[in-house]
């Protein structure tokens, strides 16, 4: 099968995050290594090692690093290949304790350590894997033929043990800010995207309904006149039909980019639905609200295609004034749908004011 399924779609983003997985260890575990060389090496010079060990202690430091995020790179599973790559560590640093002799203070920077970026990487699984792991690494050097025991550590381990304990937290406390920098911007995005129309870049309906409420209260507390309109384009279902859904997206798309150039952009305006927007023009008397609706109605009824000439819009709109008499921010917007209505029913292409409430008899002398 030639296209990519669903199926592709997860392995590839489990691909790539794994990937960057293996490239957010990279750095410390580069950083643990290096500086735990010195400390491992100092540990271990009293036992006298052979020329092999030595090998493989530069080898573990310096070369270690790299073949791992290359191990992690080239995987088709990253993420695991990354997790095996922990475990190692975990296993190599329970082995360098062992041959220090369990050295205390070497071996318990060198195998806290490790167990600090795996509890950081991985939660509690990783670190129990990785303790695990180093129980084994100590245990294979401690059933060697002849283990050794170090129980005392001079002024020179410990010295040689100060750069890792001073710089390698300051690396993984520099890696947790990153990714907790990184999750603040995606919560921040997905907030974003969660109140935004994806087609036209306006509030969507829920965050409109929530900020209409609020305005609502405002309204309320203020003595500020307020003006909500409803805006539904005239036969969209024709031109849907007509032209196609692609030049339908296209007019929704128009039409919300025109209401951006004619509303301050102290109004908020948002897609209600289908093809229906809303719009709120606070601080207006009805006659500068009808105004600036005008303004937006002609420029969507002069609005030409140059690909499609006979392609024509327009928009009816019901426009609805803020009063004490409304008792709910629905009861608004209920009104600027009447008067929607009331567009439509007079021929579409029109604008149309609430009709004004009735007044209840005794409700005025009451007041
Ligand atoms: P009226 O003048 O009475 O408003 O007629 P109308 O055809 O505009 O009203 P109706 O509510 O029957 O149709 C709205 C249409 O909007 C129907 C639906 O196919 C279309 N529509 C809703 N959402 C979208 C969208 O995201 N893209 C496109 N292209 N069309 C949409
Ligand atoms: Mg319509």
């Amino acid at each position: 099968m030639d296209g990519i399924s669903i199926g592709d779609t997860n392995m590839s983003n489990r691909t790539s995050s794994g990937l960057s997985f293996a490239k957010r260890m990279y750095l410390p575990r580069a950083v643990g290594s290096g500086l735990g060389f010195f400390c491992v090496m100092v540990g271990i010079w009293p036992m006298r090692p052979d020329a092999w060990v030595w090998g493989l202690l530069i080898a573990h430091g310096f070369v270690w690093p790299h073949v791992a995020f290359q191990i992690a790179r080239r995987s088709k599973q990253p993420f695991r290949a990354e997790q095996r790559n922990m475990i190692f560590d975990g296993f190599a640093g329970g082995c360098w304790a062992g041959a220090m002799g369990l050295n205390p203070l070497p071996s318990v920077i060198i195998l806290s350590m490790i167990a600090m970026d795996k509890i950081a990487a991985g939660g509690w699984p990783m670190l129990v894997r990785t303790l695990l792991a180093q129980g084994v690494g100590i245990g294979l050097i401690l059933l060697l033929p002849t283990p050794v025991l170090f129980p005392e550590t001079s002024q020179a381990q410990m010295l040689a043990c100060l750069p890792i304990l001073l710089i390698y937290p300051m690396a993984i406390g520099m890696v947790c800010y990153q990714v907790t920098v990184q999750l603040t911007r995606h919560k921040r995005a997905l907030a974003r995207l969660s109140k935004t129309d994806s087609l036209t870049g306006l509030i969507n309906h829920g965050a409109w309904k929530d900020l209409l409420k609020l305005e609502f209260e405002r309204c309320r507390r203020s003595d500020q006149p307020n003006h909500l309109a409803l805006i539904d384009i005239d036969q969209f279902k024709q031109i849907n039909d007509r032209f196609g859904h692609l030049v339908g997206d296209g007019i929704l798309r128009v039409i919300s980019s025109l209401l951006s150039s004619y509303l301050r952009k102290s109004d908020p305006a948002a897609r209600y639905g289908g093809d229906e927007f809303c719009v709120m023009l606070p601080g207006t008397t009805p006659d500068q609200a009808k105004e600036v609706l005008e303004r937006l109605r002609q420029a969507v009824e002069d609005y030409r295609d140059p690909e499609l000439p006979q392609l024509s819009v327009s928009l009816s709109i019901g426009i609805a004034s803020y009063g004490e008499h409304l008792d709910t921010a629905d009861a608004w917007l209920h009104a600027a749908d009447m008067a929607l209505y009331d567009a439509k029913r007079a021929g579409r292409n029109t604008i149309m004011l609430a009709r004004a409430p009735a007044v209840i008899p005794g409700k005025a002398a009451s007041a």
